[in-house]
């Protein structure tokens, strides 16, 4: 036990100094302007970065089939239609609860602080240029999010083709249709259900073993990823939003250390420092590669071999949570709007103001956990109220940054959610820094 313990700190600590190596790399690159040396924007773009984007393909390779068994296997054998339909109730409340609590967080920051008040409008007009090329296809992708709202959100969600909507990684209709299924299995008798159940369990397992084997690169990985990340930072950019990037900033550590550590200390009645420490390795695969769905599967690992949640759990809320509860998303895409309305004068009133918070989480459903996942979603719901959704790209240049924060709020809102549905199935939550069975070190 003493030697997975070391193991576990093993792998958080190399983590954190990839990260930190790699964020330095990275300023100095920033600093040297790499792309003015063949030698070090060599270095970047054709070995740094490949190295990176290898890492997150490799981590998202794993998600649909994970996505699948896993939800069918958490749903199959939840013991019964009833306990199923409360612990989906719980979490439902809890998804809206805390994504309500993020963007009235950010509605009042914004309001309170009103960053894009006196900023030069101007500023939107060299934004727009520079961005031009991003922005056509930002703004002809916002108008299908628009589109697929309503009633298009109804065939998003029920496929007529699952294989297509595998293909298309749709994550609403694999986890339709995987809910459905496990429901059925639900439904029929034990020793009909357990063969097809004792598969999708192997699967999960030996996703998780991959996981595993992945993770081994992560220091390495992430360090690449910050390089990448940092060395493109517009720095210059930092003066005129850091007001705008104050606020968000503030929005999510209040939701974090406000919200979300009141939830783990008096809710879940956790240490909040264990919590965090246990979820090192997930910050830091969330943080470095922006993206909720490649954190998954080590989202889950985590809260299976660290925190102790029944598997069934962890395979049903982690998935269902990663798609469609994004605190961190909601709540950057209401201070973003809601700045660029300030920088063109768009008055939204109260109930406008509202409304548009309302149509934020509800559209967060269908944010894709990549990086930049949320931008199109947000463009399109700020055209609903009037807002020019092109001012978006006035934010363009810092966003990575502050989407790399906003995934980290993304995957503690998951986890939480797992550690939830553990407390209320009254499962008692592992304390200790041990592993159950494994750890990403030892497989
Ligand atoms: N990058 C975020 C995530 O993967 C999505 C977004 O807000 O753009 O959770």
């Amino acid at each position: 036990m003493k030697q997975k313990k070391v193991n576990e700190m093993r792998s958080s600590t190399r983590i954190l100094i990839g990260l930190i190596v790699g964020t330095l790399v990275g300023l100095v690159l920033n600093k040297l302007n790499f792309q003015d040396s063949a030698f070090l924007n060599g270095l970047v773009t054709q070995i740094l970065e490949p190295l990176g984007a290898l890492f997150m393909r490799s981590l998202r390779i794993i998600v649909v089939p994970l996505v699948f068994a896993s939800l069918i296997t958490g749903v199959g054998r939840m013991g019964s239609i009833v306990k199923l339909g409360s612990m989906g109730t719980k979490l439902g409340i809890y998804y809206l609860a805390t994504s309500f609590i993020a963007v009235i967080i950010g509605q009042v920051l914004v309001s309170v602080m009103q960053p894009g008040v006196g900023l030069d409008s101007a500023l939107v007009a060299e934004a727009k240029l520079q961005y031009s090329d991003k922005m056509a296809a930002l703004t002809a992708k916002s108008a299908g999010v628009g589109e697929s709202l309503w009633p298009g959100i109804l065939s998003t969600i029920v496929p007529s083709n699952i294989i297509d909507a595998m293909a298309n990684t749709n994550m609403l209709a694999i986890i339709f249709v995987a809910i459905i299924f496990g429901s059925a299995l639900l439904a029929l008798e034990k020793k009909k259900s357990e063969p097809l159940l004792s598969v999708t369990s192997g699967v999960e397992e030996a996703v998780v073993v991959i996981v595993g084997w992945v993770m081994k690169l992560a220091p390495y990985a992430v360090a690449a990823l910050m390089v990448g990340v940092i060395a493109r930072f517009g720095f210059d950019l930092l003066a005129n939003l850091a007001k705008y990037m104050l606020v968000v900033v503030l929005g999510y550590a209040l939701h974090f250390f406000g919200t979300y550590t009141m939830f783990v200390r008096t809710f879940l009645k956790y240490p909040p420092l264990t919590f965090m420490k246990k979820m090192m390795p997930v910050y830091a695969t969330a943080f470095s590669t922006s993206s909720s769905a490649a954190t998954m599967p080590t989202t889950i690992h985590t809260a299976e071999m660290s925190f102790g949640v029944k598997k069934e759990l962890a395979s049903f809320s982690i998935p269902l949570g990663t798609t469609v509860n994004m605190d961190g998303t909601t709540l950057f895409e209401c201070v973003a709007a809601l700045f660029i309305a300030q920088i063109f004068g768009v008055e939204l009133g109260l109930v406008g103001q509202v409304s548009l918070c309302l149509i934020i989480v509800l559209s967060s459903i269908g944010v894709a956990g990549v990086p930049g996942g949320s931008i199109p979603v947000v463009m399109s719901a700020m055209a609903m109220f009037n807002i020019p959704p092109v001012g978006i790209a006035l934010v363009l240049g810092v966003d990575r940054i502050l989407d790399m924060c906003r995934t980290v709020l993304n995957v503690t809102g998951d986890m939480c959610g797992a550690l939830y549905l553990a407390k209320c199935d009254g499962q008692k939550l592992r304390t200790g820094m041990e592993h159950k069975e494994s750890t990403l070190d030892d497989k």
